[in-house]
């Protein structure tokens, strides 16, 4: 802290402190013009004994804002957030924001720098109180929407949330209708979590009106159909995720497997099946037809079928995997417990494998996150196939 203050002393000498000097020139009728300000001496007292705060203390007390001056004040105020001192940085913003002559334009942007200093210290209400009162100004109204989003998405009140995107949207431009979109989903999640399923089924259906490529509201109006053991609804809404984004097929493929079945309708499968061929992730395709194969009971067909996609494929460890299941049907004894062994060895490398990452920051993980963990960002975490991606 000492040496972001040793930084404003020439900015005290200059300004506020040298005014102040003026003024007691003025008055003073020894006529002593050489002589420092004394406050000027006390803050430099203050640093060179090493005691910051009542350096600090005595800046933000004396020195005159103006619009020369206020430009440093900010810097410090948002230096001591980046430091973690947020107290310090809290001090120095409610210092400007009290100042009765400060500009508008000042005085929004120590406001909005003041609700960063309380959302850093977890005072989330306080940050809240200081942005609605700056959707009252002029000044920085989208940066205040835009911060007001990020507080109500840390108190999960997407309600709240979608109201401040839009008026962020409204104000910068900026499009939010996948943000929105997630957050409708969000919504919706909360609904179903306390029973409330039509709310929840309207929540989603908003969230595909702002974004119709939306998986994640396919995917829920699916998971909320099978609940209510409506296959063909659920059938329908997965179906609908191989036409908004064929990447997320290997989420989609063991739902639907659970919906035809419920439906009892395995041709009705194997025609989807055989559509979604060729198309990016195909080892879950495959897989997926192998075991629509094997409950009908044609496993010599399944076993070819693996055989010749193997050959294909450039790293098919997962079929492998499938395939050496598959032969301990066929044997006994020593050789099942062999094959057992390889299949479990399979099983423990393919595990390993992250099956999602973050378009954006490249954040690994093998659980499907809608919000990316590391960097925050919506629905930039994606499938991805192949072991060589690893
Ligand atoms: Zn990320």
């Amino acid at each position: 802290m000492l040496e972001l203050l040793w930084l404003l002393l020439p900015v005290a000498a200059a300004t506020g402190w040298w005014s102040g000097n003026r003024h007691a020139r003025a008055s003073n009728t020894s006529g002593n013009r050489s002589s420092l300000p004394g406050d000027y001496v006390r803050g430099l007292n203050y640093l060179l004994n090493e005691q910051p705060d009542k350096a600090l203390e005595l800046f933000v007390r004396v020195v005159e804002v103006d619009s020369d001056t206020v430009e440093t004040y900010l810097l410090l105020g948002s230096l001591f957030r980046r430091r973690g001192e947020v107290e310090r940085a809290i001090r120095v913003h409610q210092n400007l924001i009290a100042r009765p002559h400060l500009e508008g334009r000042h005085r929004a942007t120590a406001m909005l720098e003041l609700g960063k200093d309380y959302m850093r210290a977890g005072l989330l209400d306080r940050a809240e109180g200081l942005y609605k009162e700056l959707l009252n100004t002029r000044f920085l109204k989208a940066e205040a929407s835009y911060e007001l989003q990020r507080i109500y998405e840390q108190e999960r009140d997407w309600l709240e949330a979608i109201r401040s995107a839009e008026a962020y949207q409204s104000t910068s431009g900026d499009s939010q209708q996948t943000v929105i979109a997630h957050y409708w989903c969000e919504a919706a999640e909360q609904q179903r979590q306390y029973g409330r399923s039509r709310l929840a089924i309207d929540y989603a259906k908003r969230a595909l009106v702002r974004d119709p490529g939306s998986v994640r509201a396919s995917i829920l109006l699916g998971d909320i159909a099978l609940t209510a053991r409506d296959s063909a609804q659920a059938a329908k809404h997965y179906a609908r995720v191989a036409e908004q984004d064929p990447d997320f097929l290997p989420v989609v493929l063991p739902k639907l497997r659970v919906a035809y079945s419920g439906l009892g309708d395995q041709s009705g499968l194997s025609r989807l099946l055989s559509r979604f061929r060729g198309r990016k992730h195909d080892s879950e395709t495959v897989l997926q037809m192998i075991r629509d194969m094997l409950e009908r009971g044609e496993e010599p067909a399944a076993r070819e079928a693996l055989l010749e996609e193997m050959r294909k494929q450039k790293a098919p460890l997962r079929l492998l995997r499938e395939y050496v299941a598959l032969e301990q049907t066929r044997f006994d004894g020593d050789q099942v417990a062999i094959l057992s062994l390889i299949e479990r060895v399979l099983s423990e490398h393919v595990q390993q494998w992250y099956t999602y990452r973050c378009k954006q920051c490249g954040f690994r993980t093998k659980n499907l996150f809608w919000q990316c963990p590391s960097c925050h960002n919506w629905g930039t975490i994606r499938p991805y196939e192949s072991p060589d991606d690893q």
